[in-house]
């Protein structure tokens, strides 16, 4: 397999449902401005809809890039409040899925996750598919459990080429927003535990490229030992992405 150096890391921001699109292109800006070793780690901020614009203008002399927090998987047509992968067409270079907070609070189901995941590398964009499990699971044994069927409702829609094409964000449901961050150790046997149900699915070349970040509550206090770990590929960052000096020192912890 791979060695884990040989994959770039990534360092996505999920702003939610925060900014508009000038304080959106303002922290674009103010991220831009920032010391980051953006030769070593890719870069990607993710505003609401609408701050995509602004911010992609913000950034477009710079190589971060920028990512949708949502899509729809069909094309046009009478999905109201939906955006399509082709209408972000110049605006955004990576879409999540599956983030925690629309499986909970808007119902996406695994299936609907599979289906946006294609939509998005059909669309030629790269998909950040979130997985994770809730605390009860966990008490019950069951995180194994839960990652291989969400990844594998995932994985067996798509090839290898396009699981290596992908990024995987592991982000235990217990750790979003509440300030209490996976354990290095948590964090790393669950994403060995991914990165095995990838090479199940489709082989060890797969599974050597695909790129597999941490997130919940990652913060510059826990950053550096948490993206030091062997296999954690990258944070994907809600809150502390707010704070540009903050999404700075994550990002600068990414760097191999
Ligand atoms: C997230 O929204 O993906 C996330 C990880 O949030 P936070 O960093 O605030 O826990």
């Amino acid at each position: 397999m791979t060695s884990p150096k040989a994959r770039r890391p990534i360092v996505a921001a999920n702003w939610k449902m925060n900014t508009g699109p000038d304080d959106g292109a303002r922290l674009a800006r103010a991220v831009a401005a920032e010391d980051l070793p953006l030769a070593q780690v890719e870069v990607v901020l993710c505003p609401p809809a609408t701050g995509l614009t602004s911010v992609a203008e913000a950034v477009a002399d710079s190589p971060i890039a920028v990512g949708a927090q949502h899509v729809y998987w069909e094309s046009s047509g009478a999905f109201t409040g939906e955006i399509s992968v082709p209408m972000l067409t110049g605006l955004a270079a990576y879409a999540i899925t599956g983030h925690s907070e629309r499986r909970q609070l808007f119902g996406e189901t695994d299936l609907d996750v599979q289906r946006k995941t294609l939509a998005i590398l059909a669309g030629g964009l790269t998909p950040i598919v979130a997985v994770g499990e809730s605390l009860d699971q966990r008490d019950a044994g069951e995180t194994l459990a839960v990652l291989r069927t969400q990844i594998t409702a995932v994985l067996e829609a798509l090839s290898p080429e396009q699981t290596a094409a992908s990024v995987i964000a592991y982000e235990p449901v217990w750790a979003i927003g509440t300030g209490r961050n996976a354990s290095p150790e948590q964090a790393q046997e669950a994403i060995g535990w991914i990165r095995d149900t990838v090479s199940a699915a489709h082989g060890c070349p797969a599974a050597g490229r695909v790129r597999i970040q941490y997130g919940g509550s990652v913060s510059p206090d826990n950053c550096d030992e948490l993206l030091s770990r062997d296999g954690i590929d990258g944070a994907l960052v809600g809150g502390a992405s707010l704070d540009a000096a903050q999404f700075a020192a994550i990002v600068r912890a990414a760097a191999p």
